[in-house]
């Protein structure tokens, strides 16, 4: 579906897909849960989601003949540290603005994870004090204008690289790549479970799966806490990416599913029972899930087995989006592990 896109490789190639037998099994061995390592798929600052939606940005930025990509997110953003990453591969300049969209105590919450390899990366970084909001901000167009002014080609990047014309592309290849996994490991997967906030992963999904007719077995877990907002950005983003890879049908609401019930409190503050499903992977796999995104996906998963939602013998993979660093700003919460 992608042949006529330009792609500028940023990952290691396939990520790999791994049985989590351990975790499986202590939730009863009914449903044969696998992770697909998108926390694994680059070299380029421990990787992630943003990567691999990038690599179909980073052409048009290059046609451009940009200097400077310029992003936002909050202060622990996995995707402004992606974004920093590949200036620096590329020799660019950066200019991240980081709004303060988690109200989150921790003394060294903007000096450690992310953030910190984002500026160690030399990326130019603005702090601003606004709260979370996944749409197009101020903040950020008052950036790309001041470039401008000071003679530099800065080139725009949306939170999470999503609303962008070419964001969706990166997860069509993601469909792409476990249809031709699944052909060597001889079996389908029957559920893929996604983390969903800005949209454009689960957009991807959605018409990369819509292509054999699994597009309503991706399940969202919802972790923005704006569950109108996200659901329609995802929606918008899907109808867009469908009719530019030109996918011959349409994406409906019935395909989409996103579930709220795990986003609580808010955005970018765990539960204590996204603490415990983050301990239960740990602890079973070794697999370490963050407090903002995946915990919240893991915490969906398994209380979505524990409650039967998926039939016995599924194969369910959960898409591992990244976003480890962030752990690092939340050491008061883990400090007795
Ligand atoms: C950005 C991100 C997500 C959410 O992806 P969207 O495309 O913004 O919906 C999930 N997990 C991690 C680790 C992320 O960095």
């Amino acid at each position: 579906m992608l042949e006529k896109f330009d792609r500028y490789p940023l990952t290691f190639g396939p990520s790999p897909i791994e049985k989590l037998g351990r975790l499986s099994r202590h939730l009863g061995g009914g449903v044969e849960i696998f992770a697909k390592r998108e926390d694994c798929n680059s070299g380029l600052a421990f990787g992630g989601n943003k990567l691999r939606k990038l690599e179909y940005i980073l052409p048009d930025a290059i046609a451009a003949n940009a200097d400077t990509l310029v992003t936002i997110g909050g202060v622990q953003s996995n995707h402004t540290r992606q974004v920093a990453a590949v200036a620096a591969k590329l020799g660019m300049k950066c200019r991240l603005v980081q709004e303060s969209w988690v109200p989150f105590p921790d003394a060294v919450y903007d000096r450690v994870g992310n953030i910190l390899l984002s500026r160690v990366m030399g990326a130019e970084i603005e702090l601003v004090d606004e709260g979370f909001d996944i749409g197009i901000r101020e903040s950020w167009r008052r950036a790309l204008e001041d470039i401008e002014s000071k003679g530099g080609r800065p080139y725009a990047i949306p939170a999470g690289a999503s609303v962008h014309k070419l964001g969706g592309l990166g997860y069509v290849g993601f469909a792409e790549e476990v249809r031709a996994q699944e052909q060597e490991l001889g079996f389908r997967f029957d559920y893929i479970v996604v983390c969903t906030v800005t949209g454009s992963t689960h957009a991807g999904m959605l018409v990369g799966f819509a292509k054999d007719g699994r597009a309503d077995k991706v399940i969202g877990i919802d972790a923005s806490g704006t569950y109108d907002q996200t659901r329609a950005q995802v929606m918008e983003i899907a109808r867009n990416t469908a009719d530019l890879v030109g996918l011959g049908s349409d994406i409906t609401d019935e395909d989409l599913v996103l579930i709220a019930d795990y986003a609580y409190p808010a955005y970018g503050v765990p539960s204590e029972e996204t603490n415990e499903a983050i301990r239960l992977a740990a602890r079973t796999e070794g697999m370490i899930t963050d407090p903002v995104y995946e915990g919240k996906s893991m915490q969906g998963l398994i209380d979505l087995v524990r409650k039967g939602y998926f039939p016995a013998g599924a194969k369910v993979l959960y898409a591992h989006l990244g976003g480890v660093p962030a752990i690092n700003g939340y050491s008061y919460v883990y400090r007795n592990g």
